[in-house]
């Protein structure tokens, strides 16, 4: 009986292996940057590195890594508790209300991590008799968070604006109580924004409740870097927000919901992650302290993130590649054939160019691509740098 187990876990790999969908991690052997230093081939190789969700370049920044070293030594490494037992600092409270203001809330509440704070937010606050109407290509820990809830569960096609009223009129014939749109800010696998203006307007319509998960737009998208509702001018109509530390906000580790002062406040008391998992580490909170002051007062990351955006679309345009239009840092090189995508990313490492290849299932079939994410980190040459691998290497693939 047990050998049946490993056996089958055994057979499951040999699928995955055989469907071409093994992950294999590469290891880096320096601080995550703009060039990163990468076991390539069994040597030690630096490369530009152009697939981290580090859009501002703040994963390496010395006066982030000063503060969560002092915050250390001040206030020790870890909390060995979860918030309500023995777990709070007063740091913990300084990110929350820090965040909560940048973002314009008025209050917010911190998960180890996104994948928390969505799998825990539903749950809590909507009951069997209310209703979730959830994007068709949000993200997995949403999907996980709506699982965990007996709300009822309704899904619109990608971004379909018709089909999200075919959705809230399906749940209003329900007799649904209350409702909840939820949807991510950025879908990570095209760049594309979510309409937020246009789902604010049905959500008004309808009565609907709006939240947004903006884990790739927090700290560059909008005036000041708000995100992704600020970007399409609803900032003050979002109910719920739900964003990470993981990204552009320093890239370390933490999820957090900004939302009314009640809203949170019940969360603190039910939400199953914050309330069964431990407080974030001392550090983390220092960094993060600084962080947002770096990320406020970040036009000029911002500026540069979006010229280095600007520069690579230009000349990857030029050059003839197919790239999905828009003016995310997220720009996919579409080569549809996964073959040559794979095939593609390979030759830009050995060229010193990482980029990450995406087919079926993370994208359609015949839609494979290169995703490449922009760093504000990266100098013009740089970028420069990279188009002119893409050349060399599109040429001899066949893609241009
Ligand atoms: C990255 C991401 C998450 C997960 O964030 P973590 O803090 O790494 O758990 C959740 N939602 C979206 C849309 C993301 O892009």
């Amino acid at each position: 009986m047990r050998q049946d187990f490993y056996d089958r876990v055994a057979a499951t790999l040999e699928d995955i292996r055989e469907a071409g969908l093994e992950k294999i991690e590469r290891q880096i052997t320096s601080a995550q940057g703009p060039v990163i230093e990468v076991d390539h081939k069994g040597q030690r190789k630096k490369v530009l590195n152009f697939c981290a969700n580090n859009y501002l370049g703040l994963a390496d920044n010395p006066e982030i890594v000063a503060a969560a070293k002092a915050t250390m030594d001040e206030y020790g490494f870890g909390m060995a508790s979860v918030r309500f037992i023995c777990g709070t600092t007063d740091l913990h409270r300084r990110v929350e209300k820090e965040i909560a203001d940048y973002l314009g809330y008025e209050d917010s509440i911190l998960f180890a991590a996104c994948f928390d704070a969505n799998g825990g937010v539903f749950e809590p606050l909507l009951e069997a008799d209310d209703a979730i109407i959830s994007d068709a290509l949000n993200h997995a820990s949403i999907i996980d968070g709506v699982r965990l809830c007996k709300a009822k569960r309704y899904r619109f096609a990608n971004s379909d604006m018709s089909d999200l009223r075919r959705q809230l009129e399906k749940a209003d014939l329900d007799g649904a109580r209350t409702k909840l749109i939820v949807t991510d800010g950025v879908f990570s696998m095209d760049g594309y924004i979510a309409k937020l203006d246009e789902i604010c307007a049905i959500a008004d319509e309808y009565g609907a409740l709006v939240m947004v998960d903006d884990c790739h737009a927090t700290g560059f998208m909008g005036p000041h870097g708000e995100g992704a509702p600020a970007h399409c001018g609803v900032a003050a109509r979002v109910d719920i927000l739900t964003g990470t530390l993981g990204k552009a906000l320093g890239g370390g580790m933490g999820g957090y919901i900004c939302a009314s002062k009640e809203v949170v406040h019940l969360l603190r008391n039910r939400a199953r992650p914050y309330l069964f998992s431990n407080a974030l580490p001392p550090a983390l909170l220092g960094a993060t302290l600084k962080t947002l002051e770096l990320v406020r007062d970040g036009g000029h990351l911002r500026e540069q993130l979006f010229r280095n955006a600007g520069r690579f679309r230009a000349q990857m345009t030029e050059a003839g590649f197919d790239l999905l239009p828009g003016e995310h840092p997220i720009i996919p090189i579409m080569i549809y054939d996964a073959k040559k995508a794979g095939a593609m990313a390979a030759a830009l490492m050995d060229e010193g160019v990482y980029v990450t290849a995406f087919s079926f299932p993370v994208v359609p079939r015949e839609k494979a691509r290169i995703r490449t994410q922009m760093c504000a980190a990266h100098s013009d040459e740089q970028v420069d740098q990279a188009v002119e691998a893409f050349i060399k290497v599109g040429k001899s693939v066949g893609v241009i």
